[in-house]
């Protein structure tokens, strides 16, 4: 097993500088550093040019980036990237959507990745009753699974929850003792499914969600009732790009140099300001990811590129 090495970069540069990829109205620097906790950066559409979009995140004061692993070729791809970069990290899991792959060998490979320092938490994984691209069955065969992989880890879970909040409840509640934390990424539900999930203390991820007005209406009335210390911030790059922007940003993709326009409307909805979200989300992700201390940096990494 390979071991990090490039653990002790400085924190976050105040000298880094936007490109001219981002419209200038659209580059804004957090007033205190900031954890993205979901970014998808082994999409395809990253894979030209992720190194303008670390330093961009670098840029807008995004100091630590959780790289999302959906299945297996994603979570290896993931920790090579954590490998790679300094300030990232990677999960992994197997998405609700693909739960009908799930089997024994899968599970022995991801049992294999979580061992690894680089992947700081089992998921993403779930229900998704929303579209059940697996039957619910399989989605809870998958989700048990690895929530006693989560168990024996002893990481915390990144969790999917779309139009399954009772279930999802109901299993959570009857593994709570035997895991240690579980963030609800990309939390969309009522407030019923919300006061559920503080009642089990679970933490909440929100994105961009709530910058849409078509559909992120009831969210803005809801935040102020997520405890700060349970709140964290993430992007769902590519996916999700925020609409409270104020100019067109061209290929529509989002990535985790729009973060601080996402805290931004947060902060306005619970009555915070920008700095006082941003390092409270900042400081209950470094300790909810168990992030080394010190290891601060995004690095876009020229000098720790194995391959050219
Ligand atoms: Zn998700």
């Amino acid at each position: 097993m390979q071991v990090n090495l490039h653990r002790s970069a400085p924190l976050a540069d105040t000298d880094a500088t936007f490109d001219d990829f981002l419209p200038e109205a659209l580059q804004r620097r957090s007033p205190a550093a900031l954890v993205d906790i979901g970014a998808n950066l082994t999409h395809a559409s990253f894979a030209r040019d992720l190194e303008a979009v670390l330093a961009r995140a670098r840029a807008a004061n995004v100091d630590a980036l959780i790289v999302t692993g959906t299945d297996l070729a994603h979570a290896e791809q993931a920790v090579e990237l954590a490998r790679r970069f300094p300030g990232l990290f990677a999960t992994a899991g197997v998405h609700p959507h693909d739960a009908s792959h799930w089997d024994g060998a899968l599970a022995a490979a991801m049992h294999e990745l979580h061992r690894l320092p680089e992947v700081v938490a089992v998921g993403e994984c779930g229900l998704d009753f929303n579209r059940n691209f697996s039957t619910p069955a399989e989605q809870e065969r998958a989700f048990e699974a690895q929530l006693g992989l989560a168990a024996e880890s002893g990481k915390p879970l990144f969790l999917h929850e779309r139009d399954a909040g009772r279930r999802m409840r109901e299993i959570l509640r009857s593994w709570r003792d035997d895991i240690v934390d579980a963030v609800i990424h990309c939390f969309t539900a009522d407030r019923d499914t919300l006061y559920g999930y503080r009642d089990l203390n679970l933490h909440i991820g929100l994105t961009g969600w709530i910058c849409d007005e078509r559909r992120g209406h009831h969210l803005r009335e809801l935040v102020g009732e997520i405890p700060l210390e349970r709140l964290m911030v993430e992007t769902d790059c590519p996916y999700l790009l925020p609409r409270n922007l104020p100019a067109k940003l061209k290929g529509r993709r989002n990535e985790p140099s729009l973060l601080p326009w996402i805290v931004r409307e947060i902060a306005h909805w619970r009555g915070d300001d920008d700095a006082t979200l941003a390092r409270a989300t900042h400081d209950t992700a470094r300790a909810f990811f168990r992030l080394p201390a010190g290891d601060g940096a995004i690095d876009t990494g020229h000098a720790q590129l194995k391959e050219s």
